[in-house]
């Protein structure tokens, strides 16, 4: 959801491959707002610009810049399906640490919707699938897990 969302209202993510999706997701992220961007973008993709998008009914904040709104063209493409070794365990955890390396740290859902396109917290591919991910990394002494209060907070091991 959150990926028909950014694809529908931004014109430049319509290109995933070049450059990426994660790329381009991440550049209109607002800096220091990950959290809330991820919260919002949820919930956005939950109550209002699903499979069959509810621009009007939802009363969806977007409409006064969303690119598919303003064009009328709602066609987005499913999540992209990912090949055996593109979806595989051992790439996934190079993206892991690929990212923690690059960002010092990361809040969990954060890396999550870093990591896969598909990510979706209570999803097949959420915190519990990513949680299991990041328990092989720390028993190899790759990251450490820090669970807050608030927040759990994923870094490289020093
Ligand atoms: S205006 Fe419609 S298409 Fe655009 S983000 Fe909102 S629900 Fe999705």
């Amino acid at each position: 959801m959150v990926y028909l969302a950014n694809h529908r209202a931004f014109e430049e993510i319509h290109n995933v491959d070049d450059p990426d999706y994660e790329t381009v997701a991440n550049a209109i992220m607002p800096d220091g707002e990950s959290r809330i961007w991820n919260n919002a973008i949820m919930e956005l993709g939950g109550v209002a610009c699903g499979k069959k998008p509810r621009c009007d009914e939802a009363s969806c904040p977007w409409r006064e810049w969303c690119h598919a709104y303003q064009t009328g063209d709602f066609t987005a493409p499913e999540v992209p399906t990912q090949p055996s070794f593109e979806g595989s365990r051992r790439q996934m955890r190079g993206r892991v640490v690929k990212l923690l390396n690059e960002h010092g740290e990361l809040q969990l859902d954060t890396l999550g919707h870093r990591v896969r396109v598909d990510y979706a917290p209570d999803g097949e591919y959420g915190r519990e699938w990513l949680r299991g991910l990041l328990a092989d990394l720390a028993d190899d002494g790759l990251v450490d897990i820090e669970d807050g209060s608030e927040d759990t907070m994923v870094r490289l091991r020093s």
